[in-house]
C-alpha cells in the first residue's frame, strides 16, 4: 500500500515541478519519497502519516529555536490580525534594523528584501554599481542562491542534481562570475591578476554550508579582505546561513572579519521569508531611494515576517549560544569516538551547530576535496536514519542543524542510530 507521501507526491507531480518548490527536497539524490510534513514542535516534524522525526534540518536553517515555538508564533498571530503588509514604512522595521545592526561588530546599514536570493543578488549590484566593475569572484561550491550570477558551481542543490551551470543563465552573466577555491588564496590571487581592475567583488559563504559544513581555515577571511582591498575591490560575507547561526555576530564576530557588505536570511526570519543585505554606509547610501542604485520590493519588511524574525532574534543571547556550542561538542565528540572505535573512514567538521559528517577519511578543505565522498555509502546512511526517525538533509553535500529544542537526550538518540546504521553500511 502507498503511504501517504507517495500518494501526495505522486500528486504534486502532476501541479508542481517535479512535486516540490525547491527541488533538494525531492530526494532525488539519495532516493525514496520525501515524507510530506504535517507539522512541527520543538526538535521534532511529524509527517503525513504519522510518523515523528528528530529533526536535524530546521527547515535548512532558520529554526534555530525549533518548531512553532509558542512566543513566537503566538507574536505572529497577534501582529497579524493588525494586516498583513502596507507597502508602507512602518516602526517594526526600524527595530529590526537596529536590533541586527546592534548585534553585527561594524555594521551599519541594513535593507530589508524578502529572501536570501535577494539579499545577495542586491548586494552584488552594490557593489557593481559602488566600483563602476562588472565581475565577481566566488567560490566552487559557494551557494549564495538561485540569482543568474550565482548559478555558476553552485554547491548543494545545484551539486547534488550534477547540475553546476543551470540552462538559462546567459552566456554573458556566467561570464562575469570567475571561480576560485575555498581556504586556497592562490586561487583567488590567480583570478585577480588575470582580470586587473575588474572585479567588484568577491562574495563567500564564511563557513561552508553547501557543500557540506566547511570552516575557513586560520587566516582565511582576513587574507582574502586584504587581497580584496588591494585590488580595489569589495568583500562580500554571504551570511544567510551563518548568520545568528554560528555566534550572535555570526561569523563576523566569531572570526573578527569585518567586510565590506553582508547578507543574511534564514534565522533573520525565523521561518519567515526575509533576507537582508548590508554592510557600511558608504555603500549602503548609495541605495535608491538615499542613492542611484536600484532595488525594491512589495513585500519587504512586511510585518508579519519582521515580527517573526525580530522574535527570535531576541531569544537569541549569549547564553544561547554557549548552549547551542555544548550540544554541538556532545555530537562532534560522539561522533569522533563511533569513527575511532570502529576505524571508519569517516570526517566530520562542525562550527557552532552547523555539523556535517562526511563520508571520506580526511576532512575536506574545500570542494575539489568533498567530490571524493563516498555518496553510495551517504545515501544507505541517509534512507537508514530516515527509517530510524532521524531526519537529515538528504545530500552528502548539506550541513546539519541543532536548535535550543534538542536536548542532551536527543543527541544521545542520534548517536545510537548513528552506530547501529554505520554498523550496517560498513
Ligand atoms: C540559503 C542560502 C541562500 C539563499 O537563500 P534563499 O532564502 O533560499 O533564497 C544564499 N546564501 C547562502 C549561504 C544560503 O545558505
Amino acid at each position: 500500500m502507498m503511504s501517504k507521501s507517495q500518494t501526495l507526491m505522486k500528486r504534486a507531480q502532476k501541479s508542481i515541478p517535479g512535486g516540490v518548490n525547491s527541488p533538494v527536497r525531492a530526494f532525488k539524490s539519495v532516493g525514496g519519497t520525501p515524507p510530506f510534513i504535517s507539522r512541527g514542535e520543538g526538535a521534532f516534524v511529524y509527517d503525513v502519516d504519522g510518523k515523528r522525526y528528530l529533526d536535524f534540518v530546521g527547515s535548512w536553517g532558520p529554526m534555530i529555536l525549533g518548531h512553532a515555538h509558542p512566543e513566537i508564533i503566538a507574536a505572529v498571530q497577534n501582529i497579524a490580525t493588525q494586516g498583513l503588509s502596507f507597502g508602507a514604512p512602518t516602526e517594526l522595521e526600524i527595530e529590526l534594523a537596529e536590533l541586527i545592526i546592534d548585534r553585527i561588530p561594524g555594521l551599519e546599514m541594513i535593507r530589508l528584501v524578502s529572501s536570501g536570493t535577494e539579499a545577495t543578488m542586491s548586494a552584488i549590484r552594490v557593489a557593481r554599481g559602488a566600483t563602476g566593475r562588472d565581475k565577481i569572484i566566488k567560490f566552487d561550491g559557494n551557494y549564495h542562491g538561485h540569482a543568474d550570477a550565482f548559478l555558476i558551481a553552485a554547491g548543494s542543490g545545484a551539486m547534488t542534481l550534477g547540475e553546476p551551470n543551470s540552462p538559462g543563465v546567459p552566456r554573458g552573466t556566467a561570464a562575469d562570475t570567475l571561480l576560485a577555491q575555498f581556504n586556497d588564496l592562490d586561487s583567488v590571487e590567480l583570478v585577480f591578476k588575470e582580470n586587473p581592475h575588474q572585479i567588484a567583488a568577491v562574495i563567500v559563504e564564511p563557513v561552508n554550508g553547501n557543500t557540506g559544513c566547511i570552516p575557513p581555515q586560520e587566516g582565511f577571511l582576513h587574507n582574502l579582505k586584504s587581497l580584496c582591498h588591494q585590488h580595489g575591490s569589495l568583500l562580500i560575507l554571504d551570511e544567510v546561513m551563518t548568520g545568528f547561526r554560528i555566534a550572535a555576530g555570526g561569523a563576523i564576530q566569531r572570526y573578527s572579519i569585518d567586510p565590506d557588505l553582508v547578507t543574511y536570511g534564514k534565522v533573520i526570519g525565523g521561518g519567515m521569508p526575509i533576507g537582508a543585505y548590508g554592510g557600511k554606509r558608504k555603500y549602503m547610501e548609495q541605495v535608491a531611494p538615499a542613492g542611484p542604485i536600484y532595488q525594491a520590493g512589495t513585500l519587504s519588511g512586511n510585518p508579519v515576517a519582521v515580527t517573526a524574525g525580530m522574535e527570535t532574534l531576541k531569544r537569541l543571547s549569549n547564553d544561547t549560544y554557549n548552549t547551542l556550542e555544548q550540544l554541538g561538542k556532545q555530537l562532534e565528540n560522539g561522533i569522533r569516538s563511533i569513527i575511532e572505535t570502529k576505524n571508519l573512514p569517516l570526517s566530520q567538521h562542525r562550527v557552532g551547530s552547523m555539523f556535517t559528517l562526511f563520508f571520506m577519511p580526511d576532512a575536506p578543505k574545500n570542494t575539489l576535496d568533498v567530490a571524493k565522498c563516498d555518496i553510495d555509502r551517504f545515501n544507505r546512511y541517509f534512507n537508514i536514519m530516515l527509517d530510524k526517525g532521524i531526519y537529515l538533509a538528504p545530500s552528502q553535500y548539506e550541513a546539519g542543524f541543532l536548535s535550543t529544542s534538542h536536548l542532551v537526550t536527543d543527541i544521545d538518540i542520534f548517536l545510537d542510530h548513528l552506530e547501529s546504521a554505520l554498523d550496517m553500511i560498513y
